[in-house]
């Protein structure tokens, strides 16, 4: 057996402190037995690819931990697709890519790992390329029956079969498998335009309805914490691409700290951090994130505004925060039939971010509270859920299921009836 081992800390402050029973670094004959014959308790295994979620570690459970033995990234220079190890990190994929003038649709932070393009992958630069789940073309890695598999991308002479496992493995992998390595997609590297600003509520609803008219090689996120503050990336893809920057740059509204910049790629995009006074700067902090899925709000983005401005009056302290992302673009037109990511017609993910002093029960209650009333408040404009985090630990588990994967559910509980019959993996 393996004992805790401390030299690589979880990210996630929680999951590092939980208690656990102990890691494993490899899927070894000994715990590929103790799947195969249901000796492996508490279940779930929890599964660590990054460790930034509050589930790559559970109280009295065991990790299998794939970030010390799980680092190889080998591109394929003859077609310029990249095999990566369930370990790597988003930021060290592309800073590898980048030694070959190649890139991957990584998220706004790079520090996330495999849970990233399991869970679908959304990037700045989805609009144009596609979600991260879109690029996968092989996939490795064992059921939670114990059986090992390796899979490619359908095509239009594979089975019924071969298809129903794809669609499974994209977008809901982590209830079913266990994935050790992926072949994926890398595109040409392409210098970035960013900007920033910070906005009045006003000025961000402004900014939302001309971000849906944007061309696709654009995209905006923001973070209302204390203050709005709103990121634009656009990719340059020659000199078009440079006006087509220019004209958005001319039309936002801008505050006094607007700033403009250029990026090699996207690992030098400022990450999302609530500006924080006071006490909270020092306190350690423990959070959940709940990510919401809807459509164009266009027209309505004032309305929406109104709404995350009362949520923001009530939010329980200055750590917890909402911040959105842009779809849209390519992401609409991904294969339905390849993909658990069923909310093809998202445009924004708004998410959730409720935090609260690590150990303190009652500013935990008081933030789960926060984040459910939020989502009541907001499902109606973002209906959706976008499973980036998993919370089998808290009560809304069943409901963000059921939004996550509509009605994909009934028969993707079927397929982890056959695949996963133990329970080995997290609940659907
Ligand atoms: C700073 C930050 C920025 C983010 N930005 C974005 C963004 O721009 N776009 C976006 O879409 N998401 C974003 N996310 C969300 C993030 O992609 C998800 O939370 C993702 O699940 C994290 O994966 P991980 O491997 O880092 O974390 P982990 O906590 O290690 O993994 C999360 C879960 O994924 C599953 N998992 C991981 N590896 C495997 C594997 N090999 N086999 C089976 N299951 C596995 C497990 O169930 C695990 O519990 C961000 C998160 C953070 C912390």
């Amino acid at each position: 057996m393996n004992n805790i081992d401390n030299d690589l800390i979880f990210q996630n402050t929680q999951a590092q402190d939980f208690n656990i029973a102990g890691i494993y670094k490899d899927i070894n004959s000994e715990l590929l037995e103790m799947i195969k014959n249901d000796l492996l308790h508490p279940k779930p295994l929890m599964i660590c690819g990054g460790g930034t979620s509050s589930q790559c570690a559970a109280k009295g459970h065991w990790t299998l931990d794939f970030r010390h033995r799980f680092q190889a990234i080998k591109l394929d220079t003859s077609n310029n697709q990249v095999v990566i190890e369930a370990g790597v990190r988003m930021e060290n994929l592309i800073e590898k890519l980048s030694d070959f003038n190649r890139t991957f649709p990584i998220g706004i932070s790079g520090v996330t790992g495999l849970g990233y393009i399991l869970t679908g992958g959304i990037s700045p630069l989805s609009r144009k390329y596609g979600l991260a789940i879109d690029q996968v073309l092989e996939i490795h890695g064992y059921w939670g029956n114990g059986n090992k598999f390796a899979l490619s991308k359908p095509n239009s002479s594979s089975s019924d079969q071969e298809k129903l496992k794809w669609k499974v493995l994209c977008g809901a992998a982590p209830f079913v498998a266990i994935i050790t390595h992926l072949k994926l997609k890398t595109y040409k590297l392409k210098p970035l335009g960013l900007w920033e600003s910070t906005l009045s509520s006003k000025q961000l609803a402004e900014t939302i309805e001309m971000a849906e008219k944007w061309p696709n090689s654009a995209s905006l996120y923001w973070i209302w914490g204390n203050t709005i503050k709103a990121y634009g990336v656009c990719e340059f893809d020659g000199e078009n691409n440079h006006e087509s920057f220019t004209k958005i740059l001319n039309q936002i509204p801008k505050s006094k700290d607007f700033n403009i910049s250029n990026a090699k790629n996207l690992n030098h995009l400022k990450r999302l951090k609530p500006q924080l006074i006071g006490q909270s700067l020092y306190e350690k902090q423990y959070s959940e994130v709940l990510g919401l899925l809807g459509p164009s709000i266009n027209k309505k983005a004032s309305d929406v505004l109104n709404v995350i401005e009362e949520i923001m009056n009530k939010r329980p302290n200055e750590n917890s925060y909402i911040c959105a992302q842009q779809l849209g673009g390519a992401t609409k037109y991904s294969t339905k039939e390849l993909s658990s990511f069923v909310h093809k017609d998202a445009i924004w993910k708004p998410w959730i971010t409720g935090s609260w002093k690590a150990n303190d029960i009652k500013s935990k209650e008081k933030s789960l509270l926060w984040i459910e009333n939020s989502w009541d408040s907001l499902k109606d404009y973002f209906p959706g859920v976008h499973l980036a985090q998993l919370h089998p630990h808290l009560n809304w588990h069943q409901k963000e299921i059921n939004a996550a994967f509509k009605e994909w559910l009934p028969k993707l509980r079927q397929f982890k009836s056959e695949y996963d019959p133990k329970g080995i993996l997290p609940p659907l």
